[in-house]
């Protein structure tokens, strides 16, 4: 059987977690290794703050906050993404605009948000959809002539770069996943990261339960008190050790998935060039971090059909986002601005080959073997 995903570990995460355990006696979150998770992805994406969060649900959930979403406010975001992308926001009152997607990179289709845009309108959130950059120049240009905020929902982006630049360091606000699904991972887990300075102090005061606590830690304040709303945002210790061991080795992590990601690329290639299936689209300002390989097919139809098979030949295989906007809560809580010329057709056609961290390169042969064997016919079941 070959899993569709397994959870990342490098081999040093015990050791860590033992020490967390042993040596550091502090269990909750913000201690040493809490430290040194941030501290890596401020220097290495050149960023002036990273708070590591519970999950990237909530980090989106403080962005929310942070920019300060009100009843009857409305953010623009595709339609195809996970919920958390936009429950986030909805939580807080607003309603949701959806746009449509572009076929080639499945990302929100920059040349459509600008129509989208009402008096009500507080934020964009790009999604970077299998760690492939949205049109971030655009965006960005847009966001400005419209006083907007830019928050990058940068779950499957950490270690993917747009002109040099890396994923969640772009907006005003970026928030990371390390969810065991996700590249990178802690079991349950994110960031967010600050660009924006203006949000600095009272994101911590939102992680911290709405307390000032970090102030009064650092000296700056004589008492610790309420002064916000918040929650507990802050992860354990733990489950910062297990995602350090990993940060610790990102490069041979993201190098194995590429090593992956390219040769599925390169041998399902002729099918592609044949018209039997679609491979994805890397625009040439953008470096991936092979957080998934899909293709597309013919219709739903087939990819029903294509998923049995390769069940029935031991490969998981699994197809993606059932658009938001047609779903019970998206139909109460947004709407969608324009046509759905691609979001709904191209999700149907979307499915997701195994990927992840170690995956065998025997085991992606006889993947690739069979897909071919499904479109040439090489094999009845
Ligand atoms: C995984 C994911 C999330 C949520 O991440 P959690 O850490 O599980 O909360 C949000 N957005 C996208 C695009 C995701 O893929």
């Amino acid at each position: 059987m070959i899993n569709f995903n397994k959870p990342p570990y490098i081999g040093k995460e015990l050791d860590y977690i033992k020490q967390v355990v042993e040596n550091n006696q502090q269990l909750c979150g913000d201690g040493p290794f809490s430290i040194k998770c941030n501290m890596w992805f401020e220097k290495r994406f050149n960023t002036p703050k990273s708070l590591l969060t519970t999950s990237c649900t909530h980090a989106l959930e403080m962005a929310a906050i942070l920019v300060d979403i009100n009843p009857g406010d409305e953010v623009i975001a595709p339609s195809y993404t996970f919920v958390s992308t936009v429950n986030s926001f909805v939580m807080r009152g607003a309603k949701i605009v959806f746009v449509d997607i572009r076929p080639d990179t499945m990302n929100i289709d920059e040349n459509l948000i600008e129509a989208a845009i009402t008096k009500k309108t507080k934020a964009i959130i790009p999604v970077h959809y299998a760690g492939v950059s949205c049109d971030m120049d655009r965006i960005k240009e847009i966001a400005k002539k419209y006083s907007l905020y830019v928050i990058e929902d940068a779950a499957h982006g950490v270690m993917s770069t747009y002109k040099g630049k890396p994923l969640g360091t772009i907006g005003d606000l970026g928030c990371y996943s390390f969810h065991e699904t996700k590249n990178y991972s802690m079991g349950e887990g994110g960031a967010i990261l600050i660009q924006n300075i203006k949000f600095l102090e009272r994101a911590e005061i939102i992680r911290e339960k709405g307390t000032n606590r970090s102030q009064f830690f650092r000296g700056y304040v004589d008492k610790y008190t309420w002064v916000d709303i918040g929650s507990s945002y802050i992860p354990s210790e733990i489950n910062a050790a297990y995602l350090y061991a990993q940060l610790e080795e990102a490069s041979k992590i993201n190098n194995d998935r590429l090593n992956i990601w390219n040769t599925y690329y390169k041998r399902l290639r002729d099918l592609a060039l044949e018209g039997f299936i679609e491979l994805p689209y890397i625009p040439e300002e953008c470096k991936h971090n092979a957080h998934m390989f899909y293709i597309k097919c013919k219709n739903i139809e087939e990819r029903s059909k294509l998923i049995k098979y390769l069940s029935y030949h031991g490969i998981m295989a699994v197809f993606h986002y059932v658009p938001l906007h047609s779903s019970r809560a998206g139909l109460k809580y947004g709407r969608f601005h324009g046509d759905d010329t691609y979001t709904t057709e191209e999700s149907e056609k979307l499915l997701r080959l195994p990927m992840y961290f170690g995956l065998e390169e025997k085991k992606v042969n006889q993947i690739i073997k069979n897909v071919i064997e499904f479109y040439r016919g090489g094999e009845n079941y």
